[in-house]
Order: structure tokens, then sequence, then C-alpha cells
């Protein structure tokens, strides 16, 4: 006797099927339970899925080969995670639930996990009653106010909240103690951070908190057999928190009690390549649908969590002084445009913010400086024949890295030594244009040094003086210690990290995102300032003298007036009437259908048939599709990159729209056979973070 089952399994994008597909078992199996079954002349691993298969009962279907049944079977809450995100973000069943297991699931037989579970079982039995006691600090009253909040409306059903806290307002500590209460109650937390660079930080924080409890994290930094390891943890329950990158959101728990997403706004929350999913959005579905209460939290909240929270769709706990009654650091905003000029040309820092890090490297504290670009200059030029260090592969510059005499294209990689003398005309004056982070701390190298006339000591942070593992905690390392007077780095630096001895914050070169065609820049650029004004003065005794340094030729910007009274509010509401106005979200709907080519033609060829079919479509007049237009960055690695905008005022209408248009996209890609037809690849992206 044998049964008919679905099983979803990774079926490849271009036949255009997502759904799971039929087999044939000699036994019931439970939804959730790992298979291995034949799949054109291969053998895959799938997933038995809920539900009946359709399929007429003359059909002739495979049977299943090997069932792992030492896993136990995926919960239900899990496989509906799974397809929820298929169906919102356009991709197959199978094809996003293989992608969220960890890939040593595919290779090991029933025996090597039956061990690998065994092992676990063996090294956690049960929370130690012996650990010590940690230390809790007594809250603050906005702390207690807001989690006395979270627990009363969590015993009617778990509530989605919004937790807006200045930086440094005790927000983690917020975490901590709902966590506490989770866990007291026999539940698991998972808790979500944007970069891997502050798990570490964050694990040590709870480790420190939750003694003799198991904690795992779950990041793309893991080697396989370690993401095996916290994956299975999570997975049978021996693991009370979990902590995470955005693939997280997707892990086993079979008593998920709590969720956290830290920094919410943050852009790392989206995949950006295979199911572009927004973990933050998936969990708060997931919150919802596991009874599990949600917490976001942020000092500057993404405009469509503030919109929720305005129209009372989350419930917003706020969090508004810092504790110790710290002040924010006072924002200076240093008008470039009355600097003196050096033969023709601005200097890079401005003479009064020069001097007020010198005299924080006299009292002992400590400077961050932050320019958004590495590299020693974006740019070289060749002031004869106008030649400027283009990447040949990629409609870019290539970047001049000074240190090992390279010009690197950051978008493809493409790197060479640096000419010696103008490629084109042999000119040997071929000079940078701009300034990164190498160049901005040979430059203050230059510039300061300690009372005792040694040279300041300077640490740049950034994605190139990091590349080695473990030079990031050294670097960390020692800034907490004091070894470093001057800081400089990218973005990476302003993020989460708890500085204690940092009293000036200085940004050198903010205003290129104020006039971008990409909508959320502000949104971004006031989140990132507000950010890095939050490293400085964390200790309340510093707090009064720390300061927040803007240099800018637009003054008068509205951004930076907000930034100013550090006021998100006004900033939020102003972005949000212009968005209103403008028909963006959180007040439209947006999808953006994407294609890559060997020619501009072929991909605008087709995103226009991909239009014309749309427009036949029922349910067309609800969603407006927007003409082609190429990628900011058009060309990278010798592919065209062509993206064109769907948007609609209903977000279901948009969903069954798209539902209906990719099965058609599919078709239309195989139709397009002809060599200067070619499209590469394809993708949708729903909700996307830019246009
Ligand atoms: P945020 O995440 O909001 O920026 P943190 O959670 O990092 O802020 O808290 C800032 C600092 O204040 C941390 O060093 C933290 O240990 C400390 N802190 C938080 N809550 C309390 C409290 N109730 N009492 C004393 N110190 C606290
Ligand atoms: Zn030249
Ligand atoms: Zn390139």
């Amino acid at each position: 006797m044998t049964v008919r089952i679905r099983v979803a399994v990774e079926t490849p994008q271009h036949t255009g099927l997502g759904a799971p597909l039929s087999y044939e078992s000699e036994r019931e199996l439970a939804p959730g339970t790992l298979v291995h079954v034949p799949l054109g002349r291969r053998e895959v691993t799938g997933v038995v899925w809920p539900g009946e298969p359709e399929d007429a009962a003359d059909v002739v279907l495979k049977p299943v080969s090997r069932v792992l049944s030492a896993l136990p079977p995926l919960p239900r809450a899990w496989c509906e995670l799974v397809e929820f995100t298929a169906a919102y973000y356009q991709r197959g069943v199978g094809e996003v639930a293989l992608s969220v297991l960890p890939p040593e699931l595919r290779k090991l037989d029933d025996e090597q996990v039956a061990n690998r579970i065994a092992k676990l079982h063996r090294k956690w039995p049960q929370p130690d009653p012996q650990a010590a006691r940690p230390q809790t600090p007594p809250l603050s009253p906005e702390q207690s106010a807001a989690l006395d909040r979270l627990a009363q409306l969590n015993s009617d059903s778990a509530p989605t909240a919004l937790l807006h806290g200045v930086t440094g307002s005790g927000k983690t500590e917020v975490y901590l103690r709902a966590a506490e209460q989770a866990l007291a109650a026999g539940k698991q937390a998972l808790v979500l951070v944007p970069e891997i660079n502050l798990t570490p930080q964050l694990e040590a924080r709870f480790a420190e908190r939750f003694v003799g409890r198991s904690i795992v994290s779950l990041h793309s930094g893991l080697t396989p057999a370690q993401r095996l390891r916290n994956w299975l943890a999570a997975h049978l329950g021996l693991a009370d928190l979990v902590l995470g990158t955005r693939l997280a959101v997707f892990a086993s728990m079979p008593r998920l009690g709590l969720i956290v997403v830290d920094e919410e706004h943050d852009p790392s929350y989206k995949q950006q390549e295979g199911a572009r999913y927004s973990a933050r959005d998936l969990a708060v579905y997931r919150g919802k649908r596991e009874g599990a209460p949600v917490l976001l939290g942020s000092a500057t909240p993404s405009l469509e969590t503030w919109h929720r929270a305005n129209e009372g769709r989350y419930v917003r706990l706020s969090l508004s002084s810092r504790i110790g009654g710290g002040a924010l650091p006072r924002v200076r905003l240093v008008d470039m445009n009355l600097l003196p000029k050096t033969r023709g040309v601005t200097t890079a820092m401005a003479p009064p913010l020069v001097a007020a890090i010198q005299e924080r490297i006299a009292r002992g504290e400590q400077s961050l400086v932050f320019l958004n670009r590495r590299g020693y200059a974006p740019v070289l030029h060749c002031g004869d024949c106008a030649w400027k260090s283009g990447c040949p592969h990629c409609s870019a510059w290539r970047v001049f890295h000074k240190l090992d005499r390279t010009l690197r294209c950051h978008h493809c990689g493409f790197t060479e030594r640096v000419p010696r003398a103008c490629p084109e005309c042999g000119n040997l004056d071929i000079a940078p244009i701009g300034r990164g982070t190498e160049r901005l701390e040979e430059q203050l190298a230059g510039m300061l040094q300690t009372p005792d006339g040694s040279a300041a000591r300077i640490a740049r942070i950034d994605a190139d003086s990091t590349r080695l593992k473990g030079t990031l905690e050294a670097q960390l390392g020692a800034v907490h210690a004091g070894d470093v007077d001057v800081l400089v780095g990218t973005q990476m630096v302003t993020k989460g990290h708890d500085f204690r001895r940092i009293t000036l914050v200085a940004a050198v070169n903010p205003d290129s995102s104020l006039f971008s065609s990409d909508f959320r820049a502000p949104e971004r650029l006031f989140a990132l300032l507000m950010q890095a004004a939050g490293r400085a003065g964390r200790d309340a005794a510093q707090a009064e003298r720390s300061e927040m340094w803007v240099q800018t030729w637009y003054p008068t910007h509205p951004l930076y007036a907000a930034l100013r009274r550090h006021d998100f509010e006004a900033f939020a509401q102003s972005q949000a009437k212009e968005r209103e106005m403008a028909g963006l979200p959180p007040y439209a709907h947006l999808a953006m259908l994407r294609a890559d080519a060997k020619t501009v033609e072929a991909a605008r060829g087709f995103l226009q048939a991909a239009a014309e079919v749309a427009s036949e479509l029922p349910g067309a007049d609800a969603v407006m599709v927007y003409p082609p237009v190429p990628l900011h960055v058009a060309r990278v690695a010798d592919v065209e990159r062509m993206q064109m905008l769907v948007e609609s005022s209903s977000r279901v209408a948009l969903q069954r729209f798209l539902s209906l248009w990719m099965p058609t996209l599919h078709e239309l890609r195989l139709q397009r056979k002809a060599p200067e037809q070619r499209v590469l690849r394809w993708a949708v992206d729903v909700d996307p973070l830019s246009i």
C-alpha cells in the first residue's frame, strides 16, 4: 500500500515550477520530514510538504528514494513561513526551503545526522541551576514602562512593538529582560542583528546575562559544520537563545516565544539575491503566526515601521533619554563654502574640526571620523588628456588603493597595478581626485599629534583593513582599550558599538546622498548620521562635552536641521509627506523587475516584452508599469543591467498581479532564443530597497 505525498525540491528556475512535486511513498510521512527523491537524472534533498498531491490517480509517480528519519520533522509553522516567503517574494517553495536550511543537511546520511543529534544531546542536558546569578542593573523608569506594557499586551495576544529608543537609551537591556521573560516561560527567543560583526558583541552580552543557558548564533560567517550544529540546537529546542543575521529568521524553533529585530531600519535585513526577502518583515509575519511578540528596535525606525506604529498596527514603546541622563552629542555643522581654499581646492578637514580633535587627544579622549568610501581616492585623473581610471568591464571608476598601489574596481573586482604614466598620453603626473578612508587616515596622521609632540595613534577600520579573520576584533579591542586616539572608518564603525571613550564623531563628506535619485537615500543618511552621533558620549560623565561634526556644502538643508535637534519625528514627518505626494512606500507598494544581458538592447527588449504581456493580464489596471531604465551602475563585469518598476496602491493587487505575471516571464525568457535577444537572468524584487 503506497501513499502519495508532496515534496518541496529545488527545481531549476526556468521550468517555472514553484510548487512542491508529487511522489509516492511506502508509508505516511509527516510534513516537514527530509527525504531524498529522484529529480530528472539526479537525486535531490526535499522536504515533505503539507497538503495533498493534486495529480490524477492514473499518473504514475516516482517513489521517494530515502527518508532521513533521524531528523525530527520541521514544524508546521516553519513550512508556512517558507510558503509565505515563496508566495510573497515570487520564488519556488522548494527553492526557499532548501536555501534556508543548513547546506550540510543535504550531504549527510541518516546515521550521520543521528550522530550529530546524539552529540548535541550529550552536550546540552538541562539548564544549570548551580550557575552563578548574573548581575542585572535596576531598570530605568522608561525601560520598566516599556517592559510592563509589553508584558501586559502579551498576556492578551502577541503584539508587534516598535521600541523607539535614542542611542544609548538601553534598548539592549530591554531585549535582555524580554528574553528573560520568554525563557522563564519555557520559550525560546530569537534575536536578529543587521551585521555579522555585531554578533560576537551581542553574544557576549547575552552569555554574560544568561549563564547556564544555551545560546547559539546563526550567520554566514560560520563553517558549514558550525552552522549545522547551531541550527540543530535550535531545531531540537536545545538552544534557548538564537542570535543571528537575516538568515536566522528561518531558524526552526519549536518553542519560539520572542523575536527581537535590532536596528530594524537597517538595509542588511533585505536579502539582495535569490529570494529577495526582508527578514524584518518576515519576523513580523512569523511572530504573528507563532504567537510570539516581536520587538523592532531602532533610534531611527524605517518609515514603513514608523507609519505602522502611527496607524496603531504596531505598539510604540519609547525610550527618550540616555541611560544615566547623559545628553546626546551637540551637532555642529561646518559650512564648507566658507573654508579657505588652497590652489582652488577646499581643505579636506575644516581647521576648527582638526582643532577639536586635537583637544580630545590632549585630554585622552577618542574621536571617530567617518567617510563612506574606502581606498585612497575614488579615481585617478590625467590633467593633460582628461583620462580617468575607468573600469573596462563596468560603468564605474576604479578606485586607487595606495597601500598596495592598485586600481581596483569595487563592482567587479578587476584589479591592476597603478600605471606609472597616463595610459593615454604618457603624462607622468596623474593624480588622485577625491578622498577615501586610506587618504583620510594619511592626512589626519599629518595633522594630529599628542601633547608631547609624538604622532597621534590613528586606526582605520573598513572592509580593506579587516579582510583578515580576527583583525576587526583586534582593532576594536585596541579602541576599547584606549590604545587609539582617532578611529577612521566607513559606516562599519558607526553601527552598534558601545564605545566608552569617544567624545567626538565627525562625518567628513556625507552630502552625496542628499540629492540621490534613490528615494530612500535621505532616510538612510539620517539614520547613519544619528547612529554615528550615537557613538559619542556614551559614558554619561563625558556626554556634556560630546560633539557630532558634519562637514557640508548645504548647511541649511532640512535634513541637517532635524539632525541638529536629534529630531527623528520631524524628519520622518517631512519624509512621509514627500513620499505620500510622490506615491512611494509606505503609501504605495513596489516591485522591481530586473534583467541582465550582454547588451542593453536585449535587457531592455525583455523588459518591454514583459510590459506588453503585463498590460493584457487581468488586474493590470490596478498596477502601473514604468518604462525600463538602467541601474545606477548600469554595466558590471560586462553585463548590462536594466530594471522596470511596478507600482500599485494596493499590496494585494500587486501580489495578485505578480503571481499571474511571473509564469509568463519564465516562458518569455525561453521564447527569446536569438543571441541578440537573450537575457542572462531576470528576477523580481518585491518591496525593493532602492529604485
Ligand atoms: P542602545 O542599544 O539603546 O544604544 P545600550 O543598550 O547599548 O543602548 O545601553 C547603553 C549603555 O547603558 C550600555 O553600556 C548598557 O550596559 C547601559 N545600561 C542599559 N540599561 C541600563 C540600566 N538600567 N542601568 C544601568 N546601565 C544600563
Ligand atoms: Zn593623459
Ligand atoms: Zn569593474
